[in-house]
């Protein structure tokens, strides 16, 4: 741990690496890991994170669009790169990168089969998405025959994998919807062998699918946010290590008087003399607005501070007294106190959104190797 001299994102590629191998504890050998490294790997920096997971042994990564991908060609990834929600109009460039589609409804299958062609591709490597319950992307469990028979002759494509994804794999009161979503899994991918002939690899579980379903990790396995340090429940979140820690320092320190107000529209007021500490950080920095107005702590020298008043676009003022320090000291936004998911609750959100929004204005620095 370094000290802050301005607002940092420090991300810590051992804390990554004890990650990686938790979860790989969870599973199988012979079970394949998928790492997601989509929207900047979760905002820890998409590149750093993917190029040591690679040389960590990872078989395969997942980005959401195309241009995610792109950028981990063009850092030197040789790994699989799977691209969960591609559209019609990057299938070229998809394709003269290696990267391979999730093909998710009859009009994405028949365009990807429309532009393979064109591009004179055989057997180019792609995957099927089947919707069991998530409501959100896929194909139908009765377009089997369908994908079948527009495959039927065709040489432009292979079906590597099938896969669904889960609902509700942290929420052990959807249990029954659950598993009734790995039986519907199940029944796809086995009518799909008999129907291609062969058998793709089927894949299923997101990181809490990998606590919750063990009997469900088929031949791989999709995980984000536990390789970033959370688990969705404590017990795990113990055994984890948060990647990212959201630092900062304070610019200025305030000491006010009683009945004064502080940042716009007055909305701090304050009933006895404080001390106030500006941070240079905003909602342009990701601590939206939500995070203002006495909700959510920060910690200086380990002690808690409020963030008081209206988050401001480029700074947000904390409730500093009675904590001795000065200005230039560090404070910490989030990382291990607080831990991303205990600042996320405090605005009824959750560690995904928080740490994915912080913003490409914040510097990224790396410790370990
Ligand atoms: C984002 C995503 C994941 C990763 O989920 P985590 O809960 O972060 O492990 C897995 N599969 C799909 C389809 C996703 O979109």
């Amino acid at each position: 741990m370094s000290k802050a001299t301005e607002t940092v994102l420090e991300i810590d590629l051992d804390a990554l690496a004890h990650n990686y191998r938790f979860l790989r504890s969870r599973i199988g050998s012979e079970t394949q890991f998928m790492g997601v490294v989509k929207a900047f790997a979760y905002g820890n920096d998409m590149l750093r994170i993917a190029l040591k997971l690679e040389a960590l042994g990872i078989d395969y990564f997942a980005v959401a669009y195309v241009k995610e991908g792109v950028a981990l060609r063009n850092a030197g990834v040789k790994t699989p790169i799977l691209v969960l929600h591609p559209q019609p109009s990057n299938f070229s460039e998809l394709i003269a990168y290696g990267l391979e589609p999730s093909l998710y409804s009859p009009r994405i299958l028949r365009e990807f089969l429309e532009t393979a062609k064109e591009l004179g591709q055989t057997d180019y490597p792609t995957h099927l998405k089947f919707n069991t319950g998530l409501n959100r992307l896929g194909f139908w469990e009765n377009d089997v025959d369908h994908i079948a028979g527009a495959l039927k002759g065709r040489d432009e494509i292979k079906i590597c994998s099938v896969f669904s994804h889960l609902a509700a794999s942290e929420d052990l009161r959807e249990r029954e919807f659950t598993l009734g979503q790995i039986t519907s899994f199940r029944k796809i991918a086995e009518a799909l062998d008999e129907k291609l002939g062969h058998s793709p690899f089927r894949h299923l579980l997101n990181t809490s699918g990998i606590i919750n379903y063990p009997e469900a990790q088929f031949n791989m396995v999709r995980s984000g946010i536990g390789l970033y340090g959370f688990g969705n429940e404590a017990e795990i979140d113990a055994q984890l290590k948060p990647v990212a820690t959201l630092k900062t320092i304070i610019s200025q320190i305030h000491k006010i008087e009683p009945a004064e107000s502080v940042g716009y529209n007055r909305a701090y007021s304050s009933e006895g003399y404080r001390t106030i500490a500006t941070l240079p950080l905003g909602h342009a920095d990701g601590i939206s607005r939500q995070y203002g107005n006495g909700k959510t702590y920060v910690t200086v020298g380990g002690e808690k501070a409020c963030i008081i008043g209206n988050v401001c676009m480029d700074m947000i003022m904390i409730d500093i007294s009675g904590i001795e320090c000065r200005e230039g000291d560090e404070v910490v936004i989030f990382g291990k106190n607080p831990t991303a998911e205990a600042f996320a609750a405090t605005a009824g959100t959750i560690s995904y959104e928080l740490i994915a929004s912080i913003s490409q204005r914040v510097k990224r620095t790396f410790i370990g190797v």
